[in-house]
């Protein structure tokens, strides 16, 4: 297998990756701000990091991934150097009538639907709650506390007469390294919104003081804390922090910093983010963590690499460029807006002029499936920024129809019960084929992501499938193949698409909890689920509770899965 390559965003370099440890990658990616619905340049780049992930697990490594939740200190305007601007949550909260905790609440229970519809990986088995492969900023604020107290220790921050701390941009020479942001570049930047107490316009908040804030933390007590982080920050700064910091909410930048090290650690082997994150937030997380903590850190034989500001943090930066719809950045007024969920189900999520544009484009009852959509966003290297419109939805649902048609057919010949050994007896064109097309696959993927050239080793090895009258045992190795195409694909519905639940079955899953009636919109319908709405309307029949039992049956209606009410029980079937 060829050598795994990625283009390092902080020397420019396409470098041969090589983890910090053998066999193990750290791997941390910005996540979302949870004040709306994931748009689909926001899914872009969580499903860039999501093949990343895949691909490192191809050559054999084992993979942590961490991609934190933002529900606090995100400001409007914090794409410009430090601008003030109001937390997005905040806003949020104020625009929706609620309050901020609510409100994150309700968008990351939103998203991680959204992302196990799109598949992502790091919401996959038991990965799906593991709350440290998913930190929430408001859930680490002793361990940003903690790293703003060594960062004023260090001299490498200062408080202001407000109680606002920030970080000292003069301290740290290699700022700017990453994005190749020049000085005059950042002042202008910086000049927006210049709060009059920095010392240097290109400073930038660590922490920020607004009484108006319904999230506060009071430094100095126990104050608006939860009780177990409370506790913990007393273990992390048994001596408090300076006195003179008043009480706040952090900035964003200190976020990632500190939740990347308190979960994978000071050194870690690749950040990932979207383009726009790499300047300020990229660039400021790397001068806190440097400035917290770091001087030398280890190379991967162990030698000391000294004074290597990019080693210190992250030692491989990626980025993934813009998702453009219709060639223009997406904007709300430009009407080029869209979330996952407009353009998975645009009926429930109000869109019905979409719906009716979708269903004349193909789409049945004009929803684009998941695997379609996830199809599409990965479709393009990450390096490209991406265009997307109509007619990539078009494309990518024509190609996964391929990729699942293919699959299909192979089942069908291998038939149930079939022994996947038979797959010995398959001929060599049939094993030389599928090593010829896996070997392009990784070759492909290996050179930096290139998915357009995987997907044509795809396309490649399908035509070729098809073209041939197949036994048992060259179906099986065709499957083979398929099967590992998608461990980075992952756009094969694998779906038992019909069955029949008994009554005892019924009666056996009422046992357990229901699920909730609103996660059928984006629920993944698989057979268990199906399991689950159908005792839940049996419950709200046993209720008598008729109308909220054919919501249910026309909710699953709704998302492809007709029931049937049978003598044995249920009938359901996936169309
Ligand atoms: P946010 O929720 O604003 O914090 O953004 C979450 C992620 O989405 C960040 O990594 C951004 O860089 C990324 N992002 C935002 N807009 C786009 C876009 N149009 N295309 C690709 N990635 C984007
Ligand atoms: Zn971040």
């Amino acid at each position: 297998m060829s050598v795994l390559k990625l283009k390092n965003s902080y020397t420019r370099q396409l470098e041969v990756f090589e983890p910090l440890q053998a066999g193990r990658v750290t791997m941390y990616s910005c996540g979302p701000t949870v004040y709306s619905f994931a748009h689909i340049g926001n899914f872009r780049s969580f499903l860039f990091a999501d093949v990343l992930r895949r691909v490192l697990e191809r050559n054999g490594y084992e993979v942590r991934h961490v991609m934190n939740i933002t529900d606090v200190g995100h400001m409007t305007e914090d794409h410009l150097a430090d601008a003030s601007g109001e937390d997005k949550l905040a806003k949020a909260a104020r625009e929706l009538g609620s309050d901020p905790f609510k409100v994150a609440q309700h968008f990351e229970r939103a998203f991680v639907e959204d992302a196990k519809a799109l598949r992502l990986k790091i919401y996959r088995g038991g990965e799906t709650d593991d709350p440290e492969l998913h930190p929430r900023a408001t859930g680490h604020i002793p361990e940003m506390l903690a790293m703003i107290q060594k960062l004023l220790e260090r001299g490498y921050a200062y408080v202001v007469p407000t109680g606002e701390v920030y970080f000292s941009v003069a301290k740290f020479p290699e700022y700017g390294q990453l994005s190749g942001k020049n000085i005059e570049e950042n002042e202008a930047g910086a000049r927006v919104g210049v709060r009059e107490e920095k010392k240097d316009p290109r400073d930038f908040a660590l922490w920020k003081v607004d009484a108006k804030h319904l999230m506060q933390w009071d430094p100095h007590s126990d104050k608006g804390w939860d009780k177990a982080d409370y506790g913990r920050y007393r273990e992390l700064a048994p001596e408090g922090v300076d006195k003179t910091i008043k009480p706040g909410f952090p900035g964003w930048h200190i976020e990632c910093s500190a939740m990347s090290r308190a979960h994978l650690g000071s050194t870690i082997d690749i950040h990932t983010g979207g383009e726009d994150n790499m300047f300020p937030h990229h660039e400021c997380e790397i001068a806190q963590s440097y400035g917290a903590f770091g001087f030398t850190v280890p190379g991967p034989h162990g030698a000391p690499d000294e004074h290597h500001a990019r080693k210190t943090f992250s030692r491989y930066w990626l980025h993934g460029r813009f998702l453009l719809v219709d060639n223009k950045k997406m904007a709300k007024r430009e009407g080029n807006f869209y979330t996952a969920r407009d353009l998975m189900d645009p009926v429930a999520a109000g869109r019905k002029d979409l719906a009716a544009k979708l269903e004349a484009a193909g789409f049945k009852g004009g929803r684009v499936d998941p695997l379609t959509l996830r199809y599409a966003l990965i479709s393009n290297q990450y390096t490209q920024q991406m265009n997307f419109g109509v007619d990539l939805l078009v494309q990518a649902k024509a190609s996964v129809e391929r990729i699942q048609r293919c699959y299909e057919r192979l089942r069908e010949i291998i038939g149930p019960g079939t022994d996947l050994d038979i797959a010995e007896t398959a001929s060599d064109k049939m094993i030389e084929l599928v090593d010829k097309y896996e070997r392009e696959f990784d070759d492909a993927l290996n050179d930096n992501l290139n998915t357009p050239n995987a997907l044509a080793a795809v396309f490649k090895a399908i035509n070729e499938i098809n073209a041939m009258t197949l036994g048992k045992a060259e179906a099986v190795e065709a499957m083979r193949l398929m099967d590992s195409f998608d461990e980075v694909l992952d756009v094969i519905d694998r779906r038992e698409r019909s069955g029949i639940l008994t009554k005892t079955e019924i009666e056996q899953r009422l046992a357990l909890p229901l699920p909730e009636f609103d996660l059928l919109a984006n629920a993944e319908l698989d057979s268990a689920a199906v399991a689950g709405f159908v005792a839940l309307r049996q419950a709200a029949r046993k209720a008598k509770d008729f109308k909220r039992g054919d919501a249910i049956r026309d909710g699953l209606k709704h998302r492809g899965v007709m029931i049937e009410d049978v003598p044995q029980g249920v009938r359901w079937k996936l169309e």
